[in-house]
């Protein structure tokens, strides 16, 4: 393998943009020229190509050493015109004569590529620099535990499964956050202050200096252009490992003392028999935990790179990764510790992302198909005059996306396969109602109906609207709301039979919850709305039939599949507010059809939302005061401490007690924070709800659905540290009533673009618009991890990027399409990886 110093030639490896446009040529010739090598087209894609190549061509060229090698070639490239191709609309013939140009040129490319190669060789006048020895193939297996590795002992491999590097598989799947652009070699002479850079040098002298009352290393280093000082506080016993005339890689920041340029304290590597990993070139950054040092740690990725990448099998079947132009899993990782250049690290991180994100697709579309398939579901009849009599009874008419989505469920319902589906649609975009219309086509059926939220006192507000609505359809909603218990309700002459509903939560007495298990157990129960306690053990359902579960980003995989459990194959509809790109849902939720509301009631008013500095705080607080002596109330929210709920419960206690004492003394005020028993929680958002608190001060908790009619103000401190999305959540929570909601962001500090970002707050009230505005401007962050939601992990793959989640998606449906059981020959290797990454969840589904 020739494995020069990038700086004296670009390496061969750079030309792996022209094995892939081989690759997709070759692939064009099979298909007879009909242009369906690469999705999109070959045009687009030589577009891009060209560019690339172009790239790789002029670094070439720009060597000194090979100036004359060069030239012809680039000039019969740029007579091809890659860049500007138009072989759509090529006939045939001409689309043959062309593409055959084009290998010409590319066999001449490699024959340059030979003598050349060889003519390096002989140029170099450094032979230290190249490798010579080969790396050592391991023939132990990926799974063996990292202490093969030379030098892991069992105490630092403890140190490693801190960071999940448990097998040498994991250590190569453990990947650098970002490189040091060592690359970049100077003269002594040429060197500058400020920027990193790397020397290659002889050590004139070495020894142990002391600098303050510190010992250290100092040497003077020199190359045919000069000479220069460099030193290593804290680090005698270097002086020991470089004897006079050692020739030495020096990489770092120059810095000058004394009028002198020095290096300090830079990275430094030996010049031997083997590749460069600390200096001279892209230098990986791993993420590390305590006890664990940079130099070992590259020193063994990069043996276990060199040892066992070999044996890392390329499990995307070649079709994929040709039209997807991708590199071969091999490449990827080996680039991805070590990269050629910036080009190819990028190229290495795309194709892991496409792993990852493939892979996910692949098994969420898997479980999709398992679920709806290994057991039939129940094909519901429906009963056109039972949704009518609800929605006459109503005090308003559905929206148009109220109605589509409504018919979107109701096709589902009756399908003899069980439904998945995600409902989304805005705070107040009127769920509940949909919700209410399905659960009530359920009962009609003769089954059972659920219906889980993600807090007691968001079961309580659903068990309320819910029963708000059938009582008005209810024959004599008087009567059969007299002398009920307040968690079990009847409504007679709704159906032709009276329909039970109950509220099943944890705070309820043992003796009543057994009463409901029980009755729940016999069928004597219709529809049973609640909490987790829904999903324990002790609840049987007698035949649930459809399953509904509000606020979709507090449940995951894990719960959704217990609920489905209970038996029956039930249909699932899982309502979120959170909006989520398209794309995005899809990926995250690719189990679940999709249906949005995406449209708000007539005439709901919008959260009237300012922008406020915080010297200003004052004005906002008067304005609280205001809101409360005209009897309403407010939510004031503490700004979010990134990684410590304690800490954050914390600030959140002070600043109540700070504005109990200073600021609102005459007034209720209560606390929430993530630190309070859950039972304190429900018991404080209750009596905000019922009016005994006038201002709530709150953590970020307080964002999930609570519906709060008399809420009028939020006021958000430190509102620079959330994101769009989770501030709209926010504002959702006021206004919810007939009168007009306010919204006071006070950020913490305020540059410009924060204000730009805070601004869009004040002009954009769509939350989806929020939310693709969110991804743009911070990353996905904010957005859920897929921890969470009861996904497979994505180390590398950025859900923000929506097209290689797009591209990912259509991959996978189509060698779904093709192959849905993985049965054919060139997808085992893909079908085992698809039952390693998800063995953990596999039980779920
Ligand atoms: P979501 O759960 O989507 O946030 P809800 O279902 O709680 O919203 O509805 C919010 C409020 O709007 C409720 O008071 C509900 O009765 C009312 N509502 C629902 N649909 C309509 C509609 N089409 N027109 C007017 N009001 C509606
Ligand atoms: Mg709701």
């Amino acid at each position: 393998m020739l494995a020069l110093m990038p700086w004296v030639f670009p390496s061969l490896k750079q030309m792996m943009s022209i094995d892939s446009l081989r690759n997709v040529l070759e692939l064009e010739r099979q298909k007879r020229y009909t242009n369906k090598a690469v999705i999109g087209g070959l045009d687009k894609y030589l577009h891009n190509q060209a560019r690339r190549i172009r790239q790789t061509l002029v670094l070439s060229l720009n060597e000194v050493k090979t100036k004359e090698l060069m030239p012809q070639l680039l000039a019969d490239f740029d007579e091809l015109n890659l860049a500007n191709s138009d072989y759509d609309s090529f006939s045939t013939a001409q689309r043959e004569g062309w593409i055959t140009s084009i290998f010409d040129w590319i066999s001449k490319l490699e024959t340059t590529k030979q003598e050349n190669g060889s003519r390096i060789k002989s140029l170099d006048k450094s032979p230290t620099m190249t490798t010579k020895s080969h790396p050592k193939k391991k023939s132990e297996g990926l799974d063996s535990p990292i202490t093969h590795i030379r030098g892991i002992t069992p105490s630092i491999a403890t140190k490693f499964a801190k960071l999940n590097v448990r097998t040498i598989h994991d250590l190569l799947y453990f990947f650098p956050r970002r490189y040091i652009d060592y690359s970049q070699r100077r003269f002594i002479a040429e060197l500058k202050e400020g920027d990193e850079q790397t020397i290659l040098a002889t050590i004139w002298q070495a020894r142990v200096a002391t600098f303050g009352n510190k010992r250290g290393t100092e040497a003077i280093v020199g190359d045919e252009t000069g000479n220069i000082r460099v030193v290593w506080f804290n680090q005698p016993y270097l002086a020991r490992k470089f004897p006079t005339n050692t020739r030495v890689v020096i990489s770092g920041t120059v810095g000058v003392f004394k009028g002198q340029k020095v290096f300090e304290s830079p990275e430094w590597e030996l010049l031997e028999d083997k590749e460069l990993i600390h200096t001279g070139r892209l230098v990986p950054i791993y993420p590390l935990t305590q006890g664990l040092y940079p130099r070992q740690v590259r020193k063994w990725t990069k043996e276990a790179v060199d040892g066992w990448a070999w044996q890392v099998s390329d499990f995307l079947p070649s079709e994929t990764r040709t039209r997807c132009q991708l590199l071969g899993l091999f490449d990827a990782i080996t680039q991805i510790h070590y990269p050629d250049n910036q080009m190819l690290a990028d190229e290495a991180r795309e194709r892991l992302a496409f792993d990852e994100l493939f892979l996910l697709q692949l098994g969420v579309l898997a479980r999709k198909r398992d679920w709806q398939e290994s057991q039939p579901g129940n094909a519901f009849d429906i009963d056109q005059q039972v949704i009518d009599k609800l929605l006459h009874c109503l005090p308003f008419t559905l929206t148009h996306a109220q109605h589509r989505v409504l018919k979107e469920i109701l096709a589902d319902l009756k399908q003899p396969r069980a439904m998945s589906r995600l409902l989304q649609g805005e705070v107040g975009s009127g769920k509940t109602v949909i919700a209410t219309l399905a659960l009530l086509i359920a009962v009609a059926n003769g089954y059972q109906g659920a219906l889980m939220a993600p807090t007691e006192v968001l079961a309580e507000q659903h068990f309320d609207n819910i029963c708000g609505y059938l009582s008005k359809a209810s024959a004599n909603p008087s009567s059969s709301l007299r002398a009920q218990r307040s968690n079990l309700r009847c409504y007679a002459g709704f159906l032709s039979r009276p329909l039970t509903i109950a509220l099943l939560i944890g705070s309820l007495s043992n003796l009543e919850k057994e009463d409901l298990h029980h009755k729940i157990n016999q069928g004597k129960i219709d529809i049973v709305i609640g909490t987790h306690a829904l999903i324990q053990k002790e609840v049987e359902f007698s035949k649930l039939g459809l399953a509904v579960i509000d606020e979709q980003h507090r449940f995951g995989v894990l719960q959704r599949s217990a609920l489905r459990q209970k038996g029956f194959n039930p249909h699932v509809l899982v309502m979120t507010a959170t909006p989520i790109p398209r794309t995005m849902a899809l990926t995250l939720y690719g189990d679940l059809d999709l249906s949005v509301i995406d449209e708000l009631p007539p005439g709901r008013q919008v959260a009237k939302t300012s922008l406020l500095e915080s010297q200003y705080r004052e004005k906002a607080y008067n304005f609280l005061h205001r809101q409360v002596a005209a009897g309403r109330q407010a939510f004031i929210i503490c700004p979010l401490i990134e990684e410590s709920e304690w800490l954050e419960a914390r600030a959140a206690t002070t600043e109540y007690e700070r504005l109990s004492r200073e600021v609102f003394p005459d007034l209720k005020l209560g606390l929430l924070h993530g630190q309070l028993r859950s039972s304190e929680k429900e018991e404080v958002m209750r009596r905000f709800r019922s009016g005994q608190i006038d201002i709530l001060v709150s953590t970020s908790v307080v964002e999930v659905g609570i519906d709060v009619p008399t809420a009028s103000t939020i006021l958000i401190e430190g509102a620079d540290h959330f994101g769009l999305s989770q501030l709209h959540q926010f504002r959702g929570r006021v206004g919810r009533g007939k009168e007009q909601g306010y919204c006071i962001l006070i950020p913490e500090k305020l540059p410009p673009e924060v204000k730009n970002r805070l601004r869009l707050m004040e002009k954009i009230h769509d939350g989806f618009a929020l939310a693709e505005k969110d991804l743009e401007l911070r990353g996905p962050g904010e957005f859920f991890g897929t921890h969470q939601s009861g996904l497979p992990d994505l180390k590398v793959a950025k859900l923000s990027n929506l097209r290689s989640l797009e591209l990912a998606r259509q991959e996978a449906i189509t060698l779904f399409h093709h192959d849905p059981n993985l049965n054919k020959a060139e997808n085992q290797l893909l079908r085992q990886q698809l039952s390693q990454v998800w063995s953990n969840y596999a039980e779920w589904s």
